[in-house]
């Protein structure tokens, strides 16, 4: 018996301090996050038959331009308000949005499933938005650190592999969301090669891609909008 516990102890020892897929455990700072009720969040309530387990990160875009001025503590009560009013949506459809300079927002909680106006099914999913519309605008460097940040330490906290990042349009045949300047870093894998590296507690080195042949130039301007230099 002894002999049994001694070989068995140095597996359970690394059981303990590695994840399912076998990475070891780092610690991941907590992004910061602007509560609710910092934008003044006004949900109603989210039925129960709503509640959900993470077990994927799924990348969003707006799909509306952003524009110089546009600001997210507008921006998001408003998106709260149109999804009551018209859509019948109890919250915000995502759980978290990130705006062009970086900012990360609380949307929806985690426990309960997001929304969509396409046929997936959302259930499971934890739905990440970035503001701008990336078929004719570029993802910032501000907004893909902030995603790598985030989305890792949601893997962390969630226990949700890297593996299942994708976007929308990986779900859906009616999307191209979110955008073919954002999508590229989810379809070669940056994205997952990134996330990977901070939860294994290495420098992500996330970088920009060069722009895209003949896709977007600008990209989204940060907010909200520094006065214009005059000559
Ligand atoms: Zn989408």
């Amino acid at each position: 018996m002894r002999v049994t516990w001694i070989r068995l102890l140095p597996t359970a020892w690394l059981a303990a301090c590695a994840s399912p897929a076998g990475e070891i455990q780092t610690e991941i700072e907590p992004p910061v996050i602007v509560a609710r009720a910092a934008w003044g969040s006004q949900p109603d309530p989210i039925p129960e038959q709503r509640r959900q387990t993470p077990v994927r990160i799924t990348i969003h875009h707006a799909g509306v331009v952003w524009k110089p001025g546009d600001d997210p503590l507008r921006k998001l009560p408003a998106l709260q308000a149109w999804g009551k009013r018209d859509k019948g949506w109890p919250d915000v459809p995502y759980h978290y949005l990130i705006a062009p300079d970086g900012r990360i927002f609380a949307g929806r909680p985690v426990a309960y499933e997001g929304e969509t106006n396409t046929e997936y099914d959302v259930n499971g999913h934890v739905l990440v938005q970035l503001w701008g519309d990336f078929e004719v605008q570029r993802v910032t460097l501000a907004q893909l650190r902030a995603t790598v940040h985030l989305v890792a330490w949601v893997c962390r906290e969630l226990d949700i592999s890297p593996e299942t990042i994708a976007g929308h349009r990986d779900w859906s045949r009616q999307t191209s969301c979110p955008g073919k300047d954002l999508y590229r870093y989810i379809a070669r894998g940056d994205l997952r090669t990134w996330v990977q590296r901070m939860l294994r507690g290495e420098p992500p080195k996330v970088a920009l891609r060069a722009q895209l042949p003949g896709g977007p130039v600008e990209f989204v301007p940060s907010s909200p909008a520094r006065p214009q230099a005059t000559h």
